[in-house]
């Protein structure tokens, strides 16, 4: 039995399905992720990038679509199932792995309403494409307004006095888009359409919002150069701008009645998903350091073999098996009820990016100098893990919206 093996519940068609997923995080995410990471980011998006070639792989084996229902042509996994695949290509690449679950972001999001034309002109499409070129986007994040997006049912959440950068108007059968999104919108450069989350209602505040479909050839929209960053380079970003974008009123999938409620779910989902990608991104890096210390040899013997070397992997293990279970477990619970449990999903990304980013950590200080090279992985992937601590909302913001809930709902005992 493997450590991997510790949930005994796996089945013939998971372990197939994982040992799938991680051939191919081996063989085409590693070394595209890493040719990635050392071109600037307008080479990232440049007509030699192996991201396409990346993308046309993933989506002939249906790696695009591990989030949507197969009643509309998608992989249709479980969310058991869905955290394994997604841990093994977050091994392989965290940054290609966002950019495959943003590819479906809209026909994931769709899905959870469905609307007969939108299933036809939206989803359908997207789950038929094989050849990576029709991929979404999540335009959330504003220049004026990060953490502000990210906190529904907050206090501030629904000040009317907080103007938003980007605005839905109604006019007729159309909406009516203005503004922007900020410069982290992963996929923007090159996505064909984006869940848009921007303002329908000022006087609700954020809490007025809606999400809109936004097919991204329309007259009006256009993006911002790729930006160059830190970590996850092999996540490509930029601004979205709208300049008076009409877009179909049916491809407002939720209004301001529901946006809160909605925002929360999708978050739910979201922010569980970033514990998963710390479970697969801290599982490579403590595999390359078991692998290491076993060869490197200081003081006459290897570095495995002296009792603080242990301790370190010890820590680290612990800290990617013991994610590994909460990950699963709240995914499967938010997944299996109509009212997640967001608390739930909110220490999978607060605690598993942090202890993905220990974990990286101690890869590079059992690595020595060795890990602050571009030689090894490890220190791409301490920046990658880095990123995630601010990825889909920073975790102290997160942490506090976590805790107004549990302060809200847990139940009072005598
Ligand atoms: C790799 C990566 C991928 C991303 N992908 C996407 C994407 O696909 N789509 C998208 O729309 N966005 C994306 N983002 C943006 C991301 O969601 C935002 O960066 C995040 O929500 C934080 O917002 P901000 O950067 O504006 O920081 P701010 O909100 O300005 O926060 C700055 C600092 O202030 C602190 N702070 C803010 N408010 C409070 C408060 N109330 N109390 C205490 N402290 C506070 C924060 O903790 C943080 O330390 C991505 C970001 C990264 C890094």
């Amino acid at each position: 039995m493997s450590y991997l093996d510790l949930d005994l519940n796996l089945s013939k068609e998971d372990r197939m399905l994982k040992e799938a997923a991680h051939e191919f995080a081996r063989d085409v995410m590693r070394p595209t992720a890493w040719e990635m990471d050392r071109m600037t980011a307008e080479e990232s998006v440049g007509p030699n990038s192996p991201l396409w070639d990346f993308k046309k792989k993933a989506y002939e084996l249906d790696f695009h679509t591990i989030l949507v229902p197969d009643s509309y042509g998608g992989m249709g996994l479980s969310p058991f199932q869905q955290a394994l695949v997604i841990e093994e290509l977050a091994w392989g690449s965290v940054g290609l792995t966002v950019d495959l679950a943003v590819a479906a972001f809209p026909s994931f999001l769709a899905s959870m309403v469905p609307e007969e034309d939108i299933i036809e002109e939206i989803i359908l499409p997207f789950c038929d494409c094989k050849d990576g070129k029709i991929c979404g986007c999540w335009a959330i994040t504003e220049p004026m307004h990060g953490s502000d997006t990210l906190l529904p049912f907050y206090p501030s959440f629904s000040d009317p006095a907080i103007p938003a950068d980007c605005t839905a108007a109604p006019d007729g059968d159309f909406y009516v888009i203005n503004g922007q999104k900020a410069a982290w919108v992963s996929g923007a450069p090159y996505a064909t359409h984006a869940a848009l989350f921007c303002q329908i209602d000022s006087k609700m505040g954020h809490a007025g919002g809606g999400i809109v479909i936004v097919p991204l050839h329309l007259p009006g929209v256009s993006r911002g150069a790729p930006l160059e960053k830190l970590g996850q380079r092999d996540d490509p970003q930029s601004e979205l701008y709208f300049d008076n974008v009409r877009v179909p009123a049916k491809y407002c999938i939720v209004g301001p009645d529901a946006y809160e409620a909605m925002l929360e779910i999708t978050l739910s989902f979201t922010t569980v998903l970033m514990g998963v990608l710390s479970v697969g991104i801290g599982r490579a890096a403590f595999e390359e350091a078991l692998n290491y210390a076993k060869t490197r040899v200081q003081c006459g013997k290897a570095l495995i073999e002296h009792q603080d070397v242990q301790k370190k992997l010890f820590n680290m293990f612990s800290k990617v098996e013991m994610m590994r279970q909460m990950t699963r477990a709240a995914h499967v619970f938010n997944q299996n009820t109509s009212t997640p449990a967001e608390e739930y999903s909110l220490i999978c990304k607060v605690h598993g990016t942090q202890w993905a980013f220990e974990v990286c950590s101690e890869a590079i200080q059992i690595f020595g100098a060795t890990g602050l090279t571009k030689e090894y992985i490890v220190e791409k992937l301490f920046r990658d893990a880095r990123a995630m601590m601010i990825e889909d909302g920073s975790n102290d913001v997160l942490a506090i919206a976590a805790g107004h809930k549990i302060i809200e709902n847990y139940p009072r005992r005598d």
